[in-house]
């Protein structure tokens, strides 16, 4: 062998074995030891996983952007931005990029569902005002009130200018269906950013998982049984690099004589939506759409949302029937474990 091939060679070899070294490395530092955190935030239970050697820093950097996102986007914190539009009606209101883009897909759900997702839901919300120790069955002559005001058609944007002005007094904003996808995402770019390959997050019901776990196997993202408390899983769906946003009648309700009034209303009634399904979990790459559209398809029943999600590409489904009936987009057949045989699986 010529002495320019056994360098030529050596030199391969070596370069080999430095791969082999910093793969096994990696797999060390991202494998055996996840850092995990739990705290409350957006109004809701915010939980995260993440392997890597700089998991404790994605996880502090997370939850500064979800604080930061919380305090724009608020309705019960005086100083955000929702609130400041809030309470100016008639007035053309400047707020930051954040806010600008989430109401903007807010405004653009309402037009895809005829208003049945309606960031202007505010004055419903509060009369009801579920999940709070106020939450009661409002008077029909008061929904009726309520409702005059909830029109997205009045909520005025402009594009140069960042503002956003309401165009009657009493109108009241709430990005409560949409702002925790948008954090969400953000989430994943910070995560994505500081180079880790693995990791879960949990936004109340709004779950992101980042590649998949270090074993190699995917993450198994438990669906929740829509009739029992959080914790009580039916399902289990397997996945990689995707979000699964669930809106459901369990996450926020009270019960008065046996009714059950959960927090996602329909506008053209005033009541909580009662359009058959249980719970809608949305399957997808980008969790700000998916949360949105958990919840139009929510409120828009199994045969609307059906057709909703056929207009959307790169998007898969998982709907629960009052009569315990599961629905399945065809892209997801395969990665479901249904795990509680009260549940029967039905054809879309
Ligand atoms: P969760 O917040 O439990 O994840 P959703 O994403 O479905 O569930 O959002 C429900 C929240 O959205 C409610 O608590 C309320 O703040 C707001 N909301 C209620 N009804 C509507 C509606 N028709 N359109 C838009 N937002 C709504
Ligand atoms: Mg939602």
């Amino acid at each position: 062998m010529k002495v320019a091939k056994k360098i030529y060679i050596a030199v391969l070899l070596i370069l080999v074995m430095m791969i082999t070294f910093t793969a096994c490395q990696n797999k060390r530092e991202n494998g055996t030891h996840p850092k995990d955190a739990t705290t409350f935030l957006m109004g809701t239970v915010v939980q995260m996983r993440v392997y890597g050697s700089n998991a404790q820093e994605v996880i502090d950097n997370s939850f500064t952007r979800l604080r930061e996102i919380e305090n724009e986007m608020s309705t019960t914190i005086v100083s955000s931005e929702i609130s400041r539009i809030n309470t100016h009606p008639g007035e053309d209101i400047k707020v930051n990029a954040d806010t600008y883009r989430v109401l903007k897909k807010a405004v653009e759900y309402a037009n895809l569902t005829n208003g049945k997702f309606n960031p202007a839901i505010g004055p419903l919300v509060k009369l009801w005002s579920i999940g709070t120790e106020n939450a009661r069955v409002p008077a029909e002559d008061e929904i009726k009130e309520a409702l005059k005001l909830v029109n997205y058609q009045w909520i005025d944007l402009d594009d140069e200018q960042m503002t956003v002005m309401l165009e009657k007094q009493g109108m009241s904003l709430d990005l409560g269906a949409i702002a925790k996808g948008y954090a969400a995402d953000e989430v994943r770019r910070i995560v994505k950013n500081s180079r880790v390959e693995s990791a879960y997050v949990n936004l109340g019901g709004n779950v992101l998982v980042i590649g998949e776990k270090p074993d190699g196997t995917p993450w198994k993202v438990g669906i929740q049984d829509p009739r029992h408390n959080r914790g009580n899983v039916m399902a289990s769906i397997d996945v990689r690099d995707k979000t699964l946003v669930t809106s459901g009648n369990y996450e926020r309700y009270f019960e008065k004589d046996g009714v059950i009034y959960h927090h996602i209303l329909d506008p053209d009634t005033g009541y909580p939506a009662d359009s058959g399904l249980l719970s809608c979990t949305i399957i997808t790459t980008d969790s700000f759409d998916a949360d949105a559209l958990s919840t139009s398809i929510f409120i828009l029943g199994p045969a609307k949302g059906l057709e909703l999600l056929e207009e959307i590409d790169g998007v898969e489904a998982m709907l629960i029937t009052k009569d315990l009936g599961i629905i399945l987009s065809s892209g997801i057949e395969g990665q479901v474990d249904i795990l509680n045989d009260d549940f029967q699986l039905n054809g879309m």
